[in-house]
């Protein structure tokens, strides 16, 4: 009977799991969650969430007669070690999404082939390899609809793999895998201290069955009419299903192949052209690594910032007087979640009327999303502050009275998450308010007035154009 270790990272599940097929289809099977920098995300929410998916995991693990533990400090070295102990023939894993965890692979290869260690690295929790939209000539395309015409052009990603029905574990001393470092994943401390991570119980379950069960949900109910409700924040119109995408409790695969049956029509096209964001996001934080924290378009280096710590402040505690952005920081304060018509909202107001640098949105994103995730941020915030791939052009500037009137006509977004608003008249909801009204209210005026934010903006791209 061979062995085979499993490293897991972000496919923190059983279904179209292809490392595992492969693991479980060879014998006997270790697996491991590797607990290193590349892997763990550094944000708080983002941990909650994970300690939650691992507890999940490993319940269905246990299922089905399979062992699942964490590897502290999972250097190339200890994951070399632990096969050698626990007499594994091959190292299997699906490949890393970001540009740390594919460095993190290739030390991985680099360690096991020196010590003639058989390694399979399959794909990731994408939907095509990398490099199937590039130009003949090798680059990437740097166009979302030139990337996904030459996707689809090869076919639908392939068929999603069943789950397998029994893990086998090989027969383990637990004295001697303590001693390599790993640990129970009940053992294991993840969460973040702080106490803010305590409300995030009150809206999401972080768990594979949670998981399967909105993705059935909005299968079955929503997708139809996902091209009309996607920008409503109130009740939210899209899937919500990021944060399982996120850490690869569902495979993208398997949903792609579900939304087709789902629906062929407008709303299943427009949820796979999201998904296919996702991929585009994916491929491009691989081929320009440095974009997460330096802008894709060069002259955005010299852009003329107006970092402020106080406004900085404002715009994370929903203080900057604009009822919308207000409402969507603090919907993000106690959920972990924002929907994507918020973030754009929020990310445009940060960079273009604050003129606060986008990494620091960005960062305060990975900080406190429970689906925190490199690629799509990045992609995100660039694509917002106007500096990135295919971005919104730079002098396009949101206006969040007139974003707030159309995408919560009736105020209802707001009257949830600003409470000090709530006796406001829907046609006034998204207004700013006088000083006069500040004082009663309790809810403070503009930041900045939207005109004189907006010629400041534009007045400050014209020193890079
Ligand atoms: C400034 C900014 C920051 C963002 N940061 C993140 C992040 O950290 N993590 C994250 O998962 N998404 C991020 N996004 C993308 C998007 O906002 C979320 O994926 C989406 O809101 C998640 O909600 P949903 O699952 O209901 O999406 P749906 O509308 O149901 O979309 C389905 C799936 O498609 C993908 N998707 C949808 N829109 C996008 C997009 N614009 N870019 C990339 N993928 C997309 C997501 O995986 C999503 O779950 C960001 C967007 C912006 C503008």
């Amino acid at each position: 009977m061979t062995t085979t270790l499993l490293l897991l990272r972000d496919d923190l599940r059983i279904d179209d799991n292809p490392a595992l097929d492969r693991a479980v289809s060879r014998g006997d099977v270790l697996c491991v969650y590797l607990d290193d920098d590349a892997t763990v995300p550094p944000g708080g929410a983002a941990r909650w969430w994970l300690s939650g998916a691992l507890r999940s995991l490993d319940e269905a693990f246990t299922a089905k007669k399979g062992v699942l533990r964490v590897l502290k400090g999972a250097t190339p070295e200890r994951i070399r070690e632990l096969a050698a102990l626990i007499g594994a023939d091959e190292v299997v894993w699906n490949g890393g999404r970001t540009p740390a965890q594919l460095d993190s692979d290739s030390a991985i290869i680099k360690e096991l082939k020196s010590n003639k260690i058989a390694r399979s690295v399959l794909d990731p929790n994408n939907l095509y390899p990398w490099g199937s939209a590039d130009k003949d000539d090798g680059e990437p395309r740097r166009v979302f609809t030139a990337f996904k015409k030459a996707c689809y052009k090869g076919g639908d990603p392939e068929d999603p793999i069943d789950a397998p029905k029994t893990i086998h574990a090989p027969k383990l001393d637990d004295t001697k895998l303590s001693k390599a470092d790993t640990i129970k994943v009940g053992d294991y401390s993840i969460k973040p201290d702080h106490p803010w991570t305590s409300t995030l119980e009150d809206h999401w379950t972080p768990t594979l069955d949670e998981g399967h069960r909105f993705a059935k949900r909005f299968l079955e109910k929503h997708i139809h009419g996902y091209d009309d409700t996607r920008n409503d924040l109130d009740p939210i119109g899209s899937s919500m299903l990021s944060p399982w995408l996120r850490f690869g409790q569902l495979s993208i695969r398997r949903l792609w192949a579900r939304s087709l049956d789902a629906d062929t029509t407008k709303g299943g096209e427009v949820y796979r052209s999201e998904l296919m964001w996702r991929e585009f996001s994916s491929h491009m934080l691989v081929a320009f690594p440095h974009s997460e924290t330096r802008p894709i378009h060069d002259k955005f280096a010299k852009f003329p910032w107006k970092d402020s710590d106080p406004g900085f402040e404002k715009w994370t505690k929903g203080k900057t007087g604009y009822p919308i952005v207000d409402a969507a920081m603090r919907h993000l304060w106690a959920t972990g979640f924002m929907p994507n018509r918020a973030r754009m909202i929020v990310a445009s107001v940060l960079t273009k009327h604050m003129l606060i640098p986008w990494t620091r949105g960005a960062q305060w994103f990975m900080d406190t999303l429970v689906d925190a995730d490199l690629p799509n941020n990045t992609m995100g915030w660039q694509w917002t502050a106007g500096c990135g791939l295919d971005a919104a052009p730079y002098f396009r500037i949101f206006n969040p009275i007139t974003q707030g009137s159309k995408f919560d006509p009736k105020g209802d977004y707001v009257r949830r998450w600003v409470p000090e608003l709530k006796d406001r008249d829907d046609k006034v909801i998204h207004e700013p308010v006088s000083p006069i009204e500040a004082q009663s209210l309790g809810y403070p005026t503009p930041i900045i007035e939207h005109k004189e934010a907006r010629d400041r903006a534009l007045e400050a791209y014209e020193a890079i154009k």
